[in-house]
Parts: structure tokens; C-alpha cells; sequence
């Protein structure tokens, strides 16, 4: 190591100088010893690398100042949450991986009030004794669907295993070769199937199962028969497959139970908020399903949860299952879903007060107006650099709704000038999604493309645009 570096690195203050300077004191008051002392620590080993790469020569700045700023920034990004909220500009509303539904007002003051202290969460306070914490919400879910009773568990994937596993254990379940559906990587049909113990028998061709596929299947290990929503794909062409109605039929002449996992289910026909028909859960019980799984964070537009409404009898079996313990859902989940299924007694102002339906209703003309108001800024914003364009765009649900349909959505399409517009595309992107609250797109056609359906907040998105780094 060369002289100079060695003086330099000798000439470091020590830890406990640091600890003394004005400005690092004050880090003290604020965050303690423990986690500045580390800081100045790592800070300094950091200093010391950097003297013996460059071997002196450059000189690195390692006044007072700039390692105090250097801690502060170390500490600053140490503590910013790691859960933090992005503007979803994909045209996919239910994104499952920024997080599906936006929660209404109303269940964020319910999760708030519940997560501050104690609750009637398996309370029941009139009698002055143990509750249960399915009461909360079961008498709501059953006005909602005209189901005898239900239980909500952790998501809908728990759902399917707690069923499969609580009626099927160690027995056979038939399931329609065009529903052996895999969802978002880790739900696979036969795969939960497998970890619930119970013995998939597959049924008919990949596209066409008939009633008789079926009733071939039966047999004195049968549990139960189960149709699965075939969610994110759609079959098509020389189709076929057996409605709920006569596997309903089918199932009850066996004297066996029909469990339908909905997926996405609605507890409202879709179609008066202009979208179009999902089957709801009511319907699902009434075409003769005795149980019925679906999620809280698809199109019910309430927090991640899954919740089996269906035969009084069958969800006793259920609650009984120790996995249920396992599955169960916390206090805040009962809150949030609480408030929003509350907001589905007045359907007629479900699309302003349940975010998710707002979105997906959002009419055309009102997004593309959006993004009529931010088309000058951005375009001043990137300059020279890109061309910014409103143009018409399709809007997906997401979380496995309605795949096939698109709602009609505009966006603000911005398209590199460069030679090389794949590579300064993604750059664009990555500056975007750099700023303090990331703004993610998607990229179509050498353009990084912003369907504007989901941007609540135009102030917010416009007002961090010159934070914005183009290289
Ligand atoms: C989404 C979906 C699931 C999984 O639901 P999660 O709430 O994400 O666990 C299961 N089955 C179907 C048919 C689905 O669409």
C-alpha cells in the first residue's frame, strides 16, 4: 500500500470524534446511539475501501461534513418503509403484484381503530364472553350471497386447501381437465390439491368435459365433485364444459357436495356499472353449489382474504379442521372486510365508495380528459428526449377477472427519439420508477405507455415530475 494511502486512511477521524460532531448529535437525539454508532462505523470502513481502491489519488472528500451527510443519507434510507405506494399506470387494475384492490375510506378508519388497542375480536361483549371472529362478518356475507353460513381465511388459495383438506382428506375429487388452472406462478389446481391430501381425478379432455365424464368418475372414494373459474385464460372454439347447474345435479343424485372456487367472484352483477357479467356468488349457491370459495382483494374490492360461503353443515366441518387455526385472518382483515362489505348495502353508491369499482367503471372520456390535463407537462418534462402522445389503450381487471375482456382506457404514451429506442425505453422506464413514489408502466412498441384508469391523484404524480433523472 503506498504511503500516501496510508497517511490518508490514518488521517480518518475515529468513531468517537464523529460521534461527537454538532450534526451527528443531533442523529443521536433522534435515532440513538446504537444505530448512529453503527452508521459511523460503516461509513468510515466505506471511506477507508475507497482510499485503497483509488490509492489516494483521487482524494476522496472526508471532511466533517460530508460523512455526517453520508450518515444522515445512510440512515434516511435505512428507515424508509419497505412497503410503500406506487401509482399503478399498468391498465391492470387488480395488479397482484402492486397489491390488487385500493381500500375504501371506510376500512382503513376500521383497520386503524381495531390495530390501535383492544377489540371485540373473540369477544362477544353483550354476552361478557368468548366470541368467535367469523361472527364479524358471516351474517354479512350471508345477506350478501344467500348463503346458510361462512368462514374467511387468509386468502383464497387457504380457502381451496382448508376445503379440499377439511372434506376430501385421503379421498377423490373430480375436476374438469379444462379447469386444472395455475394462478400467478404458485396456484396450481393439482398442486393444492396434492397438499390438501386429497386425490384429483381428471376429468374429460382439455377442451370438452361432458356430464357423462363425470359420472363415470364417481365412485365409493368420491369426496366430492368441484368445478373451478377457469379465471386468466378462456377456451375457446370446440368447447365444452358441464354448467354448475347439472354438475350441481350430478353431485346431489351421488348425494355428494359441489364446491365451485370462483376465483375472482362478485357479490353484484357486474353489468349496471357497465362491465361485463362475472358470475356472482349468489348465483354460483342458487345454480346448486354447496360451497363456494372466492378472494376479498379481487373484484369484492376489499382487503387479501378468502372466504367459503355456502352449506351451513359443510363450513361446521370446515371451522372444525385444526388447519383453519393455521389459515385464520387477523383483526385488521375482519375490519377492512367489515367496512367494505357494509358498503354493498347501498349498491346504487357502490361505484363511488368501493375504489376498485370506481376504477374499473371509470368512464373513457374522464381518463382520456386526465390525460389531456397532464400531456403539456410531461412533454416539457422529457424534452427533446421523447415524443408524448394521449392515444387510446385497453384496460385489463386483472387477478384472473374477466380475462379476455379489455375495458376501453386512454394514456400518455411516451416514445424515445433516439436511434436505439429499446434501451433509452427502459431507461425511461427506470426513471420513473426511480422517483419517490415509483411510477410504473408498461412498456409497448418501443413507448413506455401510462393508461391513466388508475391515477387517483393527478396533483401527486404531476408535482414529483421534476424530480425526475434523464440521464
Ligand atoms: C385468484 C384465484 C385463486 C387464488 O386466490 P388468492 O386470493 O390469490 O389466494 C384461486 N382460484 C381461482 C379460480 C382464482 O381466480
Amino acid at each position: 500500500m503506498p504511503q500516501s494511502v496510508r497517511s490518508l486512511q490514518a488521517a480518518l477521524p475515529s468513531v468517537d470524534r464523529i460521534l461527537g460532531l454538532p450534526d451527528v448529535r443531533r442523529l443521536i437525539d433522534r435515532h440513538g446511539r446504537t444505530l448512529v454508532t453503527e452508521t459511523a462505523r460503516t461509513v468510515l470502513a466505506a471511506l477507508r475501501a475507497d482510499l485503497g481502491t483509488t490509492g489516494g489519488g483521487a482524494s476522496p472528500d472526508i471532511g466533517d461534513d460530508t460523512i455526517a451527510a453520508n450518515m444522515e443519507a445512510q440512515i434516511a434510507a435505512l428507515l424508509t418503509p419497505p412497503l410503500a405506494p406506487v401509482f399503478n399506470l399498468t391498465g391492470t387494475v387488480l395488479h397482484t403484484n402492486l397489491g390488487r384492490a385500493p381500500l375504501p375510506e371506510e376500512a382503513l378508519e376500521a383497520m386503524a381503530a381495531v390495530a390501535r388497542g383492544a377489540s371485540n375480536l373473540e369477544y362477544d361483549v353483550k354476552a361478557g364472553k368468548r366470541g368467535d371472529r367469523d361472527s364479524h362478518l358471516e351474517d354479512w356475507i350471508r345477506r350478501l350471497t344467500g348463503a346458510e353460513a361462512a368462514t374467511v381465511v387468509n386468502n383464497n388459495a387457504a380457502a381451496v386447501l382448508l376445503l379440499l383438506n377439511s372434506l376430501a382428506l385421503r379421498k377423490e375429487v373430480p375436476v374438469s381437465r379444462g379447469e386444472l388452472i395455475e394462478i400467478g406462478g404458485a396456484f396450481r389446481i393439482p398442486d393444492i390439491m396434492a397438499r390438501a391430501g386429497a386425490k384429483l381425478v381428471e376429468v374429460g379432455t382439455t377442451n370438452r368435459t361432458h356430464p357423462h365424464d363425470f359420472q363415470n368418475a364417481l365412485g365409493p372414494r368420491t369426496a366430492l365433485l368441484m368445478k373451478v373459474h377457469t379465471s386468466n385464460y378462456e377456451v375457446q372454439g370446440f368447447t365444452a364444459a358441464v354448467a354448475e347447474r347439472d354438475l350441481a345435479a350430478l353431485a346431489h343424485d351421488a348425494e355428494l357436495p359441489l364446491a365451485v372456487d370462483l376465483g375472482s367472484g362478485t357479490l353484484v352483477d357486474l353489468r349496471p356499472y357497465g362491465l361485463p357479467h362475472e358470475p356472482t356468488v349468489a348465483e354460483t349457491l342458487q345454480a346448486g353449489a354447496d360451497l363456494v370459495t372466492f378472494s376479498g382483494d379481487k373484484l369484492l374490492g376489499g382487503p387479501q382474504a378468502g372466504i367459503i360461503a355456502g352449506r351451513a353443515d359443510l363450513i361446521a366441518r370446515i371451522k372444525r379442521n385444526p388447519m383453519k387455526r393455521a389459515l385464520r385472518v387477523d383483526k385488521m382483515t375482519i375490519a377492512a372486510l367489515g367496512a367494505v362489505l357494509q358498503l354493498y348495502a347501498t349498491p346504487e353508491k357502490l361505484a363511488e365508495r368501493l375504489p376498485a369499482l370506481r376504477l374499473l367503471s371509470r368512464a373513457e372520456a374522464d381518463i382520456r380528459a386526465a390525460a389531456e390535463r397532464l400531456l403539456p407537462a410531461v412533454t416539457e418534462r422529457v424534452g427533446e428526449r421523447a415524443t408524448v402522445a394521449v392515444i387510446a389503450c385497453q384496460s385489463q381487471i386483472g387477478s384472473g377477472a374477466l380475462p379476455v375482456d379489455a375495458l376501453p382506457s386512454a394514456a400518455l404514451a411516451i416514445r424515445p427519439t433516439t436511434k436505439k429506442a429499446g434501451a433509452a425505453v427502459k431507461r425511461l422506464a427506470a426513471a420513473f420508477r426511480a422517483l419517490p413514489v415509483p411510477v410504473i408502466g408498461r412498456i409497448a412498441d418501443n413507448a413506455l405507455v401510462f393508461d391513466l384508469r388508475c391515477l387517483d391523484d393527478e396533483p401527486a404524480f404531476a408535482a414529483q415530475l421534476d424530480r425526475l433523472q434523464l440521464g
